[in-house]
């Protein structure tokens, strides 16, 4: 489908309730800008990341992961395909999963060796294996597979890909999504997208019409489902109410604005960082070297700026969450507690140590510290043999701290 230009409509309830028609396409305008769920996930994950991938268009490496959930697709997509009047044999089944899976060689597929290629193909085997035992008696052909569409809304035109869709009589709909990875429970955000441009796309109202006969203002999308083919287990969820998609559609419309305002900062963690393909020209994840060092008296003074402010805010914040009623708020993206607890101290050390030796509990209190331990390690009033003895019991690994302080002029 070719992208529209199209004019912002106005929004028809405040927590997005379907307008009654998508927005109309204008002549003239500025592009509306195309979205999806992957650009929110990656948008909310870290700003800069979608920079780097759809702005800048930085090459990622390929992911196994990825190879072996289209190949899952693919077969899926085969198997049911809506022309089908009874379930295909499996040997067909699996043919088509060979075929997606050999388009590209282990390499391509970003696998670092043939062998864990291989073991993936055998599990997709078992798996599309196990999956038809379980569905070919009952096969119906569904009303869609891999249904793909644009639906320009909201100034965004949002694009879904459907990898089934059901008609279970009189304009409804289930919508189904089909997981291929470990993780199994998620929450159903996606389906929630899929539900709301579903219900606004004038082009799948047409296609029920013309397959069932049903009007096309009938469509109504009934239920959701994530199935996780690895465990062959269905999770389902009622209709999301005006409610829940209004919140979700606020967080889309956020996130769209800030990719249209230039908003990319980065938001490190470990999770996203760590599976990053842009380390590389990720400015947080810049090495130090001889030339970045001329910028130090910059980077300390702006590091010792931010270490006052975060302090500044911190107790702004603290101040401002003890005025709330259970220490507790929640913002449009943060939820917020104020967690305290009693902290207590103890002058006489000699007076505790023999008051939790006479109760029997000292060794519950003073079980070794992680920390102290690994002191011990270089501590020259132990032995050279227990420290060595320790040592190899350890993992090494490396930490860094800044000090910082003011030098007097
Ligand atoms: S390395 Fe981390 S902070 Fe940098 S772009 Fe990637 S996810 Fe964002």
């Amino acid at each position: 489908m070719s992208r529209k230009k199209t004019e912002s409509a106005p929004q028809q309830d405040l927590f997005g309730g379907a307008p009654a028609r998508p927005e109309k396409p204008v002549a003239s305008g500025p592009a509306p800008l195309a979205f999806s769920f992957s650009k929110l996930s990656m948008y909310e994950e870290c700003p800069l990341k979608y920079k780097f991938r759809y702005v800048d268009k930085l090459p990622e490496k390929p992911k196994p992961y990825f190879a072996f959930g289209n190949s899952v697709h693919a077969a899926l997509e085969f198997f049911h395909d809506p022309s089908h009047e009874a379930a295909p044999p499996l040997e067909k089944l699996l043919s088509a999963f060979k075929e997606e899976w050999d388009a590209k060689d282990w390499r391509e597929k970003g696998y670092s060796d043939p062998f864990r290629s291989d073991s993936d193909y055998q599990s997709g085997l078992k798996m599309l294996t196990g999956y038809y035992r379980k569905h070919h008696a009952s096969f119906a052909p569904p009303f869609l597979v891999e249904y793909s569409t644009d639906v320009p809304v909201d100034g965004l035109l949002v694009r879904i890909i459907a990898d089934k869709i059901e008609h279970t009589g009189g304009g409804e709909l289930v919508l189904i999504d089909y997981k291929t990875g470990k993780d199994v429970k998620r929450s159903p955000d996606q389906l929630h997208m899929y539900q709301k441009i579903c219900e606004l796309d004038p082009k799948l109202r047409e296609k029920l019409a013309e397959r069932y006969g049903v009007p096309a203002a009938s469509l109504r999308v009934r239920e959701l489902r994530f199935y996780h083919v690895p465990s062959l287990k269905e999770y389902t969820f009622a209709r999301a109410d005006d409610f829940e998609i209004g919140l979700f559609w606020e967080r889309v419309l956020r996130a769209a604005e800030g990719v249209k305002e230039g908003r990319f900062p980065p938001r490190p963690g470990d999770f996203q960082c760590r599976f990053c393909d842009f380390r590389s020209s990720c400015p947080v994840h810049a090495e130090t070297s001889p030339r970045a060092s001329q910028g130090l008296e910059e980077l300390a003074a702006e590091y010792e700026a931010a270490r006052g402010k975060a302090e500044a805010l911190k107790i702004k914040l603290v101040a401002a969450l003890k005025a709330m009623p259970g220490g507790a708020a929640e913002t449009g993206s943060f939820s917020l507690k104020l967690k305290k607890g009693p902290r207590w101290s103890f002058r006489d050390r000699e007076a505790v140590r023999a008051l939790l030796r006479e109760h029997g509990c000292y060794d519950r209190a003073c079980a070794p510290l992680l920390s102290r331990v690994a002191e011990l390690v270089d501590d020259e009033s132990l032995s050279a043999e227990a420290r060595r003895a320790l040592r190899e019991l350890a993992e090494p690994s490396e930490t860094f701290e800044i000090e910082l302080k003011r030098r007097r002029e």
